[in-house]
């Protein structure tokens, strides 16, 4: 069994696209152990973006990721880290698999709907900067 961390980011909350993104993962059969709303502020979000700190689109990344409130999820399933990258297809949603959620919701590489966890190191970092473990159910 693995977890991630999913992040409906702020373009999804304002264009009401929750509960589309949260069908396509509960019909994986992917179960959601953890959620939450939140409005980062620009510290919280510099440390969560902390490995993209000296990229050119870091400024604006958290201009974007700070604009509005989130959706963070604890995601839990075998291969999970790998199946909800699938779901979400590449970061560009130009670039993006035909059916994925960026393809279909995402507005270009930034404004991108849906975070998700690249490795197991970052899963872990990342389900611990927005929850504790009472928070997560099994
Ligand atoms: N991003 C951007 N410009 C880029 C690359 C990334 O604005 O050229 C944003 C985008 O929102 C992306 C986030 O920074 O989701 C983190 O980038 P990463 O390379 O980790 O992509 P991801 O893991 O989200 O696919
Ligand atoms: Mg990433």
């Amino acid at each position: 069994m693995e977890r991630t961390l999913a992040i409906i980011k702020p373009d999804g909350v304002s264009n009401g696209l929750i509960g589309e993104i949260i069908k396509r993962i509960e019909n994986e059969g992917i179960k959601i152990v953890g959620m939450k709303m939140l409005h980062l502020d620009r510290f919280k979000a510099e440390g969560f973006y902390y490995v993209h700190r000296s990229k050119p689109f870091f400024n604006s990344l958290i201009d974007y990721m700070t604009s509005g409130p989130i959706v963070v999820m604890v995601l839990q399933a075998p291969d999970v880290i790998n199946r909800w990258r699938k779901l979400m297809g590449a970061t560009d949603p130009k670039q993006a698999e035909p059916g994925t959620i960026r393809a279909e919701m995402g507005l270009n590489i930034e404004r991108n709907v849906v975070h998700g966890s690249d490795s197991k190191d970052s899963a872990m970092y990342e389900i611990n900067y927005f929850f504790k473990g009472t928070e997560l159910v099994d």
